[in-house]
């Protein structure tokens, strides 16, 4: 399997870190590696002084499909969760200046936690789906999916142009604003509308 990340899919977080709106959805990738799931602890990675946190609704891949047109995407997901897009923003930053790629900012082991999966059906709205990150009790980012440049459907499109989905693969959508730095010892919890979807520590 393989977990696709969407950048900068809400204004505010775009703006935030000064980058530009994009036009069409950006996407980059991390290796299976890069998951934990259950709620297990993640380590602060060594090779990076300044890890952000970025909570993201995350979409499960349930069918096959290349070339998937916005009309039929839905079709291509079944249950969704949420989770954190760990990013090495110290790095990032680097890479950016020079061109580089953003593995080694974005794809290191541990970097994409998820939460459980709630089956769709029993979401009220997906296009106005509220979701939060609280770190050791702190509200820290809150989020809504109507805030979305890309929605679920054109994200999914978008990227069946290029790579072929698969079942079990993780499409994180993009995080609102309110990115920030991780600490040794903090305590995450992730909830999608009133619903604790996620609850780990960082060691
Ligand atoms: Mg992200």
């Amino acid at each position: 399997m393989k977990v696709i990340c969407i950048g900068r899919n809400y204004i505010e977080h775009a703006k935030e870190l000064n980058n530009p709106v994009p036009k069409s959805p950006m996407f980059f990738m991390k290796p299976d590696t890069s998951l934990v799931i259950n709620n297990n602890p993640i380590y602060y990675p060594e090779h990076t002084n300044n890890m952000h946190y970025e909570v993201e609704i995350v979409l499960k891949i349930n069918k096959k499909g290349k070339f998937i047109s916005e009309k039929f995407a839905a079709n291509y997901f079944s249950e969704i969760g949420i989770g954190i897009d760990f990013t090495a923003r110290d790095i990032q930053d680097k890479c950016k200046q020079k061109g580089h790629p953003w593995e080694i900012a974005k794809a290191f082991d541990q970097s994409a936690p998820v939460s459980k999966f709630l089956n769709k059906g029993n979401l009220s709205s997906l296009n106005d789906l509220s979701f939060s990150l609280s770190i050791n009790g702190t509200k820290k980012q809150v989020g809504n999916t109507r805030d979305m440049i890309f929605s679920f459907n054109e994200i999914i499109a978008h990227i069946s142009k290029i790579v072929t989905l698969k079942p079990g693969d993780l499409i994180f959508t993009g995080t609102p604003e309110g990115v920030g730095p991780v600490s040794i010892n903090d305590h995450f919890e992730a909830y999608i509308g009133e619903e604790k979807m996620m609850d780990f520590f960082v060691k």
